[in-house]
Formats: C-alpha cells, structure tokens, sequence
C-alpha cells in the first residue's frame, strides 16, 4: 500500500518534470531549424525573409506560426465544412470563381469584400493549396490583432499573417515559413513607380495583378499625372479619390495625409 503511494507520487513529480522538459525540447528544435531564439516552453520567436514571425505550441500542441506583413486585406481561410456554411449564410464568403477550389476552402472576408475578390487570384490558390495539403496547415488569417504585450512588442504596427498548423516537422519549419512569405507578398500588394511621386509606392493589385486604384479600382500604371501616395502607408490612389474618400481607404491604415507630386522641392 505504502510503496503503491510512494510508487504513484513518483511516476507523478516524473511526469510533471518530463512534460515542461519536453515541451521545451520541441520548442528548441523549431527555434534551431528557422534560427530564432526559443522565448519560453512554447513560443520561439525573430526574424525570416525579413520578417518578424514567430511559432507557438499551444495547448493541444498545435502550432499557431504567424508572419509580419503590410496592410493586406482582411482574410480568413479554412477548409469546406461548417464554417463554409455558415460564412456562405451570412454572405461573408468570397467566391473565386474556380468550383474546384471553392469546393474545399472557404474564403471569408472581414473587411473589403472587392479587395479581398481581388487578392484571391490563380497564385493566391496556388500556395493557399501548398500550405494546407503540405504543411498541415488548418487556418488561415490576417485579421488578428496583436493581443500579448509580446506580440505588440514582435510586430508593432504591423499586420499579421497567421497560420494554424496541426502537426509540424521541425525540419519543415523553413519551407513553411517561406510559403506564408510568398502569401504575404501576394497579399501585400505590389510596388509601382509612380513618376511624379519620383519614386516606388505600392498599389493594390486587381484581380488580374496588375496596379490599381485603391479606391475606384481602376487599373493604374504610375504614369498618370495625378496619382497620390498615403503618408503612412504608400498605398497609390487617384487624387480625387483620395478626396472623396477624406483619407487613406486601406484598412488599418487612419491617416489623412497625402504626398503629392506639387509638394516635392
Ligand atoms: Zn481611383
Ligand atoms: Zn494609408
């Protein structure tokens, strides 16, 4: 009786000792394998593609691994289910007009619902597909907001990119990350040299991939005489538009000011 106690009490302070000791073990080989720093049991953090991003092991051991990224539209991402469902009922759902892809993730957008059309084109499927079927990737989303005093700390203004994983090789960790790189490009925009702002900006892409106007979508090339640039943020827009608008129209983005080919030297 004595010994099945004692017997007990140990296998229990082992067990208590071993899990953190673990924990902490695959929090290391995540670390090592993208070269970042292991912050605690659970959460490695720094820098990749330029990016701040980190991993964290959540309670059920599923990863939440998420990326910086610029002003991207506001996205949610899941595989066909219920969720599909209920997004499609409550008319959140973006169609991408490809029944293939349509049939086995979800798209649901949380702000613009024309950008977010947009953003979802042939190479936004493309990695979305890679990242699900290769990494185990369950969730998309860019709509989080920094919570944790270390979050904010990680990446400050910026938006996120966050990835839900179910299950994550260490040596896999890279290649994962260079995929939410490539989505966060996709979905950041694309730089356009705007000839009388004298420099490169960045403009929202259409649903085709070229340039467009922020506000009235229509496609631009840099080369129109009035285009201006956020302040804050370079996103390009026709100058009426701008005006119409009474500031910038990028979600997240508050400012209302604009630089304008007039004001340089
Ligand atoms: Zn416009
Ligand atoms: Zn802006």
């Amino acid at each position: 009786m004595m010994i099945g106690v004692m017997a007990t009490a140990v296998i229990k302070i082992y067990l208590a000792l071993r899990k953190p000791g673990l924990r902490a073990r695959r929090m290391n080989l995540y670390a090592s394998a993208l070269g970042f720093e292991a912050k605690d049991l659970a959460r490695a953090e720094g820098t990749l593609h330029g990016r701040p991003a980190c991993v964290v092991e959540n309670q059920d051991r599923t990863l939440s691994v998420s990326i910086a990224l610029d002003h991207p539209p506001a996205l949610q991402i899941a595989r066909d289910g219920l969720v599909g469902t209920l997004e499609r009922a409550l008319g959140t759902a973006v169609s991408s007009g490809d029944r293939a892809f349509d049939g086995r993730f979800v798209v649901a957008s949380a702000g613009d619902r024309a950008r977010a059309r947009a953003a979802v084109d042939e190479g936004f499927k493309q990695v979305v597909k890679r990242l699900f079927d290769g990494f185990g990737v369950t969730a998309l989303d860019t709509t989080r907001q920094p919570f944790l005093y270390k979050d904010k700390h990680l990446f400050g203004g910026r938006g996120i990119l966050h990835a839900h994983v179910q299950r994550l090789d260490p040596k896999n960790a890279p290649a994962l990350l260079a995929r939410l790189d490539e989505l966060a490009k996709l979905l950041e925009g694309v730089p356009l040299h705007v000839i009388t702002l004298g420099g490169e900006r960045r403009a929202e892409r259409g649903a085709t991939g070229s340039p467009r106007c922020a506000w009235c979508h229509a496609d631009i090339t840099g080369s129109e005489p009035d285009l201006v640039a956020c302040e804050k943020c370079a996103t390009v827009l026709h100058e009426a538009c701008w005006a119409e608008q009474g500031g910038c129209p990028v979600m997240g983005c508050t400012s209302k000011t604009a630089e304008r080919a007039r004001e340089r030297g």
